[in-house]
């Protein structure tokens, strides 16, 4: 909290300096650099009010918490910064068509110089601080602190090239810092945007999930992992555990409960895990291995789980899920034909295949 409201007075200081520069010198450039600064504050207030709301507590008419209140300011943010920009950048455009004199004295050039000297300190400062606290958002403030310090130095060194030569880029150069500006804002919408869609979990989360569930020994596999995340405060995990169909029901179900109370403890997720008995029989092993081996015939990442050998008339019936990746060039149904034409090759069992995508 502290840090942030450190960014929110620099800031707040750098858009009053600018724009008291950009005023005096009639150049729309140093304006708009100015309401660069102007943003960047606005958007950490928003942001600390965000992250208030979203520490709301559990009620009844939303259980899952406020989390993603901290998304929907991040997306109010986002979308007046692109607003903003686009008013910046018809400004620069209106110079380009009008150009007029830019009076360029040693005050600009001192308050443009210490808004760099400023951005960079608060680069170097939140890179330092959030490494060593992990914080996300203060390496995201430290990104944006080096690209503010870049668009302030390209509007310092036009604004010496238009005194020196004479030449007027005043206007280009407010036109870009405008479109660097909404550039900005859309990357800012695209981050807040894409937790509310739902993302796929990180792969380092999996395994942990996977780590700890496994970590029961009656428990011999798990697929069709899902996680919701309603903001890090609330995160649900549902899976499937393989356990051996000839265990003792009772002692399975303890053993699932336990590890469900573990993933909780350890990741602070609430979780819900299903049983899925796993025959193990020779015969039944051999049709799996087999059924295998024909489905990365026809693409090594396609795996399959919930595997089942029935008798039938005439021989045995195998029905099993297929899990494939994303992306692949067939369809589900040419890729359930070819599946199912390849494992009943392989094995000579009739099949029953159910194509699916994973949720992480
Ligand atoms: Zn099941
Ligand atoms: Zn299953």
């Amino acid at each position: 909290m502290a840090c942030g409201l450190l960014g929110i007075i620099l800031n707040a200081l750098l858009f009053a300096g600018k724009l008291f520069a950009g005023m005096l010198s009639g150049s729309v450039a140093v304006t708009a650099d100015a309401f660069n600064n102007l943003s960047d504050a606005g958007s950490s207030i928003v942001s600390m009010l965000g992250f208030k709301l979203a520490g709301q507590k559990a009620d009844s008419y939303h259980p899952f918490g406020h989390g993603r209140m901290e998304y929907v300011a991040g997306l109010i943010v986002a979308m007046l910064i692109v607003l903003m920009g686009a008013e910046l950048a018809q400004s620069g455009l209106e110079k380009i068509a009008e150009p007029q004199q830019v009076t360029f004295t040693a005050l600009t050039a001192v308050i443009l110089s210490a808004s760099i000297a400023v951005k960079l300190f608060m680069f170097a400062y939140n890179r330092v601080i959030g490494s060593r606290i992990g914080s996300v958002s203060m390496l995201a403030a430290s990104t944006d602190s080096i690209s503010d310090t870049a668009a302030t130095a390209v509007v310092l060194i036009s604004a010496v090239v238009s005194h020196f030569t004479g030449i007027q880029i005043d206007g280009w150069c407010g036109t870009a810092v405008g479109l660097f500006i909404i550039y900005a804002g859309c990357r800012a919408a695209y981050d807040t945007v894409s937790p509310l869609l739902g993302q796929r979990p990180s792969g380092e989360f999996v395994e942990n999930v996977k780590k700890t569930v496994l970590a029961h020994r009656e428990i011999e596999g798990v697929h069709d992992i899902v996680v919701h995340n309603y903001g890090p405060e609330c995160v649900m995990v549902t899976l499937h555990a393989e356990v051996p169909a000839e265990g003792d029901i009772l002692a399975l179900h303890d053993a699932v409960d336990a590890a469900e109370r573990d993933l909780e403890e350890t990741l602070g997720c609430i979780a819900t895990i299903h049983m899925d008995p796993v025959v193990n029989d020779a015969d039944t092993r051999r049709l799996r291995e087999e059924t295998a081996e024909a489905v990365k015939r026809i693409d090594q990442r396609i795996t399959i789980h919930d595997f089942r050998a029935a008798d039938c008339s005439g021989g045995k019936r195998l029905s099993f899920d297929a899990l494939v990746p994303f992306g692949m060039e067939k369809s589900d149904e040419e890729l359930t034909a070819m599946i199912r034409d390849s494992a009943a090759a392989e094995t000579g069992c009739e099949i029953d295949v159910k194509v699916e995508k994973g949720y992480v």
